[in-house]
Order: structure tokens, then sequence, then C-alpha cells
């Protein structure tokens, strides 16, 4: 696989095109390229492990759509069964019996899950949860994690990670300090600081929300005994503990991390992978807590396209897919066969190199390890990993245009796909030195 100047030029036809009519020429930041510079891909289409863009160029996706596209794009069956639910109706408006399906799988997969309500997005899904963690406890505080991404609601853009991290943005504007007066921060990775917080402010602290494997900060993995602390400091205060399992849901394990590190929390999030492609979200937990939401309780949470079915569909088949026997192992081979290969190929270019996957989920970062919380991810090499962004798109290899972004394989990456992969890295780090 050798490096040919990319021609890109539809690609930069409609991105020019695109800034006039949407801010930065986007429907979301991150996809402008802002922190690895260069014109954005454009994307006509995507299959398996692949992606086209508008000048025919094919790309090995390690984006994945951001991780729902674990079984690989348009995987057959899951467009099959979008067409025949697209006959009946997108849209109901009324309850349909898809919505049943697909909350018994989540439920049946997930620990915690006892009860889910269905949202249709994660930024969705993190804001209700937050709603329900107060409407339960009577309590306003809660406790995040720094690089830790839980949507863009307002109480949440503190120490945001990626999108936020990238741009430069410390906070963004437009969030009253109102409203961000009650989220307190630690970094990740450090119960002595969460146990300070919570001698700090007694009684206050509705929970603690976390991403239990960190992947909007580049790829961060609890270390030994911090889930289990959590679990441990919420219960001795009478707090929730809440997994944003947006991105680690289906996709770290069936059962999420939540299964992987026998850790259960009170609630979850869910996102991403559980719409298989298609816009969905979900919160659920403790049949308790969830008989707060309305119309069962008091808090209210509603949505027009939520539980749709055209989505369920999508999500159902999707899942039905991931349960089949060695699914995870497959994953978890090959995602481990590229994070080593990557490592291996840096220090042959003399680079320096930490990095590591679970499951479908990898990440490196362009310094010496370790890395355990988003201020040691910020030591990453930045301006070198934006060469090597490009190097690897000259070389037919999409990765995430972040540096403090997780990578994402599917069952569609083959062995092949792998080595072309691994190929186009050691070109590239020999490229960038
Ligand atoms: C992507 C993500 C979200 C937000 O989900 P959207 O569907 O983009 O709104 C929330 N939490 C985590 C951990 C995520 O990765």
């Amino acid at each position: 696989m050798t490096a040919n100047a990319l021609n890109t030029t539809r690609s930069q036809a409609i991105f020019e095109a695109a800034q006039a009519l949407m801010p930065g020429g986007v429907s979301s930041p991150v996809r402008a390229f802002r922190s690895v510079g260069g014109q954005p891909i454009v994307f006509d289409r995507v299959k398996g492990p692949y992606a086209w863009d508008l000048d025919d160029n094919r790309y090995i996706d390690y984006v994945g759509s951001w991780g729902p596209a674990i079984c690989g794009h348009a995987h057959p069956e899951v467009v099959a069964a979008l067409h025949d639910a697209l006959e009946k109706g997108t849209s109901f408006g009324a309850p349909c019996e898809l919505e049943n399906q697909l909350a018994a799988m989540v439920i049946e997969a997930v620990p915690s899950v006892e009860m889910v309500r269905f949202v249709n997005s994660g930024t969705e899904a993190c804001m209700a949860v937050l709603r329900l963690m107060r409407a339960f406890t009577g309590r306003d505080k809660l406790i995040k994690f720094e690089g830790c991404y839980h949507g863009h609601a307002d109480m949440f853009l503190v120490k945001a990670g990626s999108g936020v991290a990238t741009l430069g943005l410390p906070d963004s504007p437009g969030v009253p300090r109102s409203t961000t007066s009650n989220t307190l921060t630690a970094p990740y990775n450090d119960l002595e600081a969460v146990k300070e917080l919570f001698a700090e402010n007694p009684d206050a602290i509705a929970g603690v929300i976390l991403e239990p494997v960190v992947g909007n900060a580049g790829f961060i993995t609890p270390e030994p005994g911090f889930l289990e602390g959590l679990r441990e400091l919420t219960q001795e205060n009478g707090s929730l503990l809440v997994f944003d399992e947006v991105m680690t849901g289906f996709r770290i394990s069936y059962g999420g991390a939540q299964q992987r590190f026998g850790v259960i929390p009170d609630l979850t999030t869910m996102g991403k992978v559980i719409g298989g492609g298609l816009p969905v979200g979900a919160y659920g937990g403790k049949s308790e807590i969830m008989q707060m939401v309305a119309p069962s309780g008091p808090m209210y949470q509603a949505g027009t396209l939520s539980g749709n079915p055209l989505a369920m569909t999508a999500g159902i088949k999707t899942l039905e897919l991931l349960k089949q026997e060695g699914t995870y192992d497959r994953l978890e081979a090959s995602t481990e066969r590229l994070i080593n290969g990557i490592i291996q190929a840096a220090k042959e270019a003399g680079l320096a190199i930490t990095g590591s996957s679970i499951s479908a989920m990898f990440g490196f970062y362009l310094c010496e390890g370790p890395v355990r919380n988003f201020e040691e991810a910020k030591a990453t090499d930045t301006e070198r990993f934006a060469r090597l962004h490009r190097a690897m798109l000259e070389r037919g290899v999409y990765l995430a245009p972040s540096a403090f972004e997780a990578g994402f394989t599917s069952l569609a990456h083959s062995e092949s796909d792998i080595d072309a992969t691994l190929a186009a890295f050691s070109e590239s780090f020999a490229a960038i030195t």
C-alpha cells in the first residue's frame, strides 16, 4: 500500500459549499478535521469495514460512525430488516411491539438494567438520567470526571473531553454558571479526589457519572479498584452510580463494561451500538428508580420519535448479530493484533507511543505512558498525530480526526484489512518522524 496524492476534488467542492450552509460545514464539530487540519473527506457510501468518498477513494474505516457500526456498515441483515420495517411506516407515535423486543434484549444483556426508556441520542439519555438521579435522591450535585463526555447538555459541558478539548474550549459560552455550579469534577482514576468531594458536600451529591472505559479523551482504562471504589463510595453516601455506556455498551462486551468488570451501577445510559446506525439512545436501571419516570412516576421525559419502529429494528438486528457465539472473542483478538502492531510499528520508527485495547475499542497516544487520566493524555503529540492522520488517509485508512478519540473495530474488519492497516501504519510512522 503506497501513498498516492489523494484526489479529493469533489470532497473539497462539497465541503466548500457546506461552509455557507452549516456552521463549519458540518452537523457535528469533530467531522470538520479542525484538530488534524486539511480538508475533511466527504463520504458517498459505506459498506462492511469500508467507506468510499465522493472521489471514489476507499478507506478502511476505524470510526464506524463513532461506534454504531460494530457489525460492519450496512450489514445485509440489518438492511433487509430495515426494508421490511420501512414498508410498515417509519414512526407510529404509539406503542409498538418492537419496543418490547429491544427492551427485553437490553434488560437481558445489561446487568444493571431492569427497566429501560428509549430516547433518540446519547445526549438525550444522559440529560434524562441526570434528571432521574436528582429526582430519585432529592439532591442536586453531580460528580463527573475530567475528559469524560456525556453529550452536549449544559450540565455536562465541564471538562468534557475530545470535541471540546481539541477545539481548546474549556467550557462553552451559552452555558450559565448557575447550570454548572452543581457539576463537580475529579481526575479519572482518582478515588481520593472523589472521597474529598463527598466529604466537602455531605448529603448533597445525587450521584457519580462516568465512562467506565474512557473513549472521549483518547482511550483510558479504569485502574484496578477504581470502579469498585466508586461503587462503595456512592453506596456509603446514599448517592447513585451511573455508567455512561453510550460508547462501551454492547462493545466492551455484550453486557457492556459493567459485565466485563463485574461492577454493577444503579443506572446506565446507552446509545451508538444500540441503534445499529439509526438514532437511538436509552437509559435504564433498577425498577425502583425507573418507576420515577413519567407516566409511572413524576419525572417528566418524552420524545416524539422515541422508540420508532425503524430505529428499534436496526437495534434488534444488530444485537441479534452480536449475540452469536464467539463474536466478542473475534473482536478482541483482531483489535489486540491491531494495537500491538501499531505500537510495534511506532517503536520501529523510533517514536514514543503508549496504547491499549479492550474488546472492539482501542487507542494510542504519541507519548510515553502511562496515561491514566486526561491530564496525562494531553502529553500526546497532537501535531505529529495530525501528520499521521493525513499520511494514513493517503494510504486508505480512515482514523478518527482527533488525537483524543478512541478507535473502533468491527466484525467486518478481516485479517487482511488489519494487515493492510498495519502496513499503512509502518509507512506512515516512517514518513512522520
Ligand atoms: C457519543 C457519546 C455521548 C453522546 O451521544 P450522542 O448520540 O452523540 O448524543 C454520550 N456519552 C458518551 C460516553 C458518548 O461516547
